[in-house]
């Protein structure tokens, strides 16, 4: 495995591997690596020749500087993982190689209101700084594949809208959602969750489950209350949970009237905020 913190001698390296015709498959990601970050490294290396981690808790996405001071770094230990992993490159930039101060690399996207809602309403910023970010490391590393898990099904449709307005020539793959044997999604945060809220954690998979084996029997209104009602432990406090089409991510009023629909929620834990989804009906055409 070799490693990177610079942008061009990476691009150089990689330039040799494309220029051999071989594929590559790229996974971004913040670190502090669990096992969801290893299945996106996992289904690059099945289906692209070489596979790039890149490793860059990126500032413009936090609305919170708390959140962004309190973010897990685990850097050695995450490098590990990847060796064991037989992962061909990890790139782990400083700010200022992503962020050069000569480099405009804000851009204008268009959202179609998709950065509005759920995450966006209560983020202010972030989805701005999640494609600024992604559409960075796409110039450096033009790979042809791009993982991203569906525990953050927002930031796919955001990131495939985005997408759509770039030269980009990449084909985006969302992987399932890795979960804890409990159910909790896994995510780089659940570290600062004590033993007994992440146990408790459990009742937001156990909500969202809820939904979607009683979409067909109840409205949405009562589903979401009954969500609610699950997570309505001490210490959690449900900041959002909505009922949204899945491709436009607009609320949903009535489940018949839509073929995909995804149930997310974003829960608070004893200072921790947890995002979870769940697609509760999907019967596209395919
Ligand atoms: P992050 O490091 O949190 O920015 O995540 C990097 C990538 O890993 C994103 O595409 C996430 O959606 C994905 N990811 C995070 N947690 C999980 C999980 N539990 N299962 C699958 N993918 C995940």
């Amino acid at each position: 495995m070799m490693s990177f913190d610079e942008v061009r001698p990476l691009q150089l390296t990689l330039k040799k591997y494309r220029g051999a015709g071989r594929s590559i498959g790229f996974v971004p990601t913040m670190g502090a690596l669990h096992q969801g970050h290893l299945d996106l490294v996992a289904r690059s290396r099945e289906e692209c020749d070489i596979t790039v981690v890149s490793i860059f808790v990126n500032p413009t996405q936090f609305n919170n500087p708390e959140d962004l001071e309190k973010y897990p770094r685990t850097l050695e230990d995450d490098l590990s993982k990847l060796r064991a992993m037989d992962v061909e490159f990890v790139f782990h930039p400083p700010v200022d190689e992503i962020y050069p101060r000569e480099l405009d690399t804000r851009k204008d996207f268009v959202f179609d209101g998709l950065d509005e809602v759920m995450e966006g309403e209560f983020r202010p910023g972030h989805f701005a700084g999640v494609a600024q970010v992604v559409n960075r490391l796409l110039d450096i590393v033009q790979p042809d594949c791009l993982f991203m898990g569906q525990k953050d099904f927002q930031q796919v449709a955001i990131i495939r809208k985005m997408l759509e307005q770039t030269t980009h020539h990449v084909k985006l793959v969302m992987c399932p959602t890795r979960r804890e044997p409990s159910g909790l999604a896994m995510s780089s945060r659940n570290v600062r969750l004590s033993p007994s809220t992440k146990e408790k954690a459990a009742c937001i998979f156990e909500g969202l489950s809820w939904i979607r084996s009683n979409a067909e029997t109840l409205t949405v209104d009562q589903l979401k209350a009954d969500f609610r009602e699950k997570c309505q432990i001490p210490p959690f406090e449900v900041e959002y949970i909505e009922i949204a089409v899945g491709d436009t991510l607009r609320p949903v009023s009535n489940l018949s009237d839509h073929s995909y629909v995804v149930a997310c929620a974003a829960v608070w834990a004893d200072g921790v905020r947890l995002i979870d989804n769940m697609i509760i009906k999907d019967s596209r055409a395919l």
